[in-house]
């Protein structure tokens, strides 16, 4: 196989996986370089929409996941207090989007993708870095600790802090801060009943949700500074903000050992990237458009990016076309959503709840409306682009 045929990917997490996945069944050769000593992500789990379903089918990885994944059921939203301000409907999204949603552990979807790469293809405790993006005339150079590689596609799938971004972009800002902090948790909890459901309180939130293999996923919210750390630990800090929240939630952080919590700043992308390639370089995932979890979109549209890139790999420019309005619209629209859901002042945050309850009693057809336009995307076909407009 000649070299410039040769995909190098630079992260080894979801989208730089699908990526080299879908590229490998596209026939080219892929190395995956990931700066870790493992693949492995430890104590989270990911919601998975019907659109991240159909771009799994593209790569042959739908069916295992949907097997190893739990359905999100019936569940709503809450106040701190516990009483329920909205209730949904899960099985209303397999209806409308032929998928429910699902929930799964990410080393159970690394692991799928990952299972379908040659062994050769993978390369951990590898840092590398862009040392020119290439053109139509010359390929793109990888360094890393063993040496350089040459490619005739780069995938820079390194994250939300992603180096390669700001070598294709200089001029960009990079990622800023989206004014929260998170926690994660993924434990066992034996007795508890799980019923779904997300909480919001004033400028803090929290959700729960029961995996296929019986634990329990969980996490937290809160606005505050960037780079805070408890001096007594993480998991002091969950039952302070949290402890006197309605159950399930005194029951999970009973639970949680101080070193299951993974506490994590948010950060997105803003503004918009000119374009997601640059040469022979292609942006995928949270190097391109890194966005605030709460519409769970972002690993999600990772998966999405590696299809639609696999499509275009010999056409960048058209990458770029497809994905970067449907995927900065969803960044605009995250933002706009955190703000809502981490809204700080107690009277506006009652307000949202009541014009939340309001229109939910209209029926569950108001939350699976708010997929529409993110979990009605198809993939793109042969002659055809991928369909799907965010509002
Ligand atoms: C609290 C929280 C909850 C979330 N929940 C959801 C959810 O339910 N659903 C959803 O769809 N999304 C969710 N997301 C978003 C999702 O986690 C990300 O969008 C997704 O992980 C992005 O994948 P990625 O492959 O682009 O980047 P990453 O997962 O960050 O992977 C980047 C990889 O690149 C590697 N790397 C970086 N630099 C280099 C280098 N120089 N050389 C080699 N390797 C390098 C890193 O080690 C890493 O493995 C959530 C995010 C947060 C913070």
């Amino acid at each position: 196989m000649s070299q410039s045929s040769r995909v190098v990917v630079v992260g080894g997490g979801i989208g730089g996986l699908a990526a080299a996945v879908a590229l490998h069944r596209a026939g080219r050769e892929v190395v995956v370089l990931e700066r870790a000593p493992s693949l492995e992500p430890v104590g989270s789990a990911i919601s998975l929409t019907p659109n991240a379903l159909r771009a799994l089918d593209v790569i042959g990885a739908g069916d295992e996941i949907r097997s190893r994944a739990a359905h999100v059921g019936e569940g709503g939203m809450r106040t701190p207090t516990g009483r329920w301000i909205a209730r949904t409907d899960t099985a209303k999204v397999t209806e409308r989007f032929g998928d429910p949603l699902l929930m799964l552990p990410r080393a159970t979807l690394i692991d799928v993708l990952a299972a379908r790469l040659p062994g050769s293809a993978l390369r951990t405790s590898c840092r590398a870095t862009l040392a020119d993006p290439g053109d139509d005339g010359r390929p793109a150079r990888v360094t890393t600790p063993d040496g350089d590689l040459t490619a005739g596609l780069v995938v820079a799938a390194d994250g939300v802090h992603s180096r390669t971004r700001g070598v294709l972009f200089p001029d960009h800002p990079g990622a800023v801060y989206s004014g929260f902090t998170t926690w994660r948790v993924m434990v066992p909890v034996p007795g508890a009943e799980i019923v779904s459901h997300e909480t919001w309180g004033p400028g803090r939130l929290w959700g729960t949700h029961r995996l296929e293999d019986g634990r329990v996923y969980a996490y937290g919210a809160a606005v505050t500074p960037a780079g805070g750390r408890a001096a007594d630990g993480e998991r002091a800090e969950l039952l302070r903000l949290f402890g006197d929240w309605h159950e399930p939630v005194p029951s999970v952080l009973a639970a949680v050992r101080p070193e299951d919590v993974l506490r994590h700043d948010v950060h997105h992308v803003h503004p918009a990237l000119p374009a997601y390639h640059r040469g022979r370089v292609a942006l995928v995932g949270d190097a391109a458009h890194a966005m605030p979890p709460t519409l769970g979109q972002g690993g999600n549209q990772a998966l999405e990016d590696a299809v639609v890139l696999a499509h275009h790999a010999d056409g960048l420019p058209a990458y770029t076309a497809a994905r970067l309005p449907r995927t900065s619209a969803l960044v605009t629209k995250a933002v706009r959503t955190a703000r809502l859901a981490m809204l700080a002042n107690r009277p506006a945050a009652a307000l949202r709840d009541a014009a939340i309850a309001a229109v939910s009693r209209t029926g569950p057809a108001f939350f699976v409306r708010g997929f529409d336009g993110i979990a009605d995307w198809r993939p793109p076909q042969n002659g055809r682009r991928a369909a799907g407009s965010v509002s």
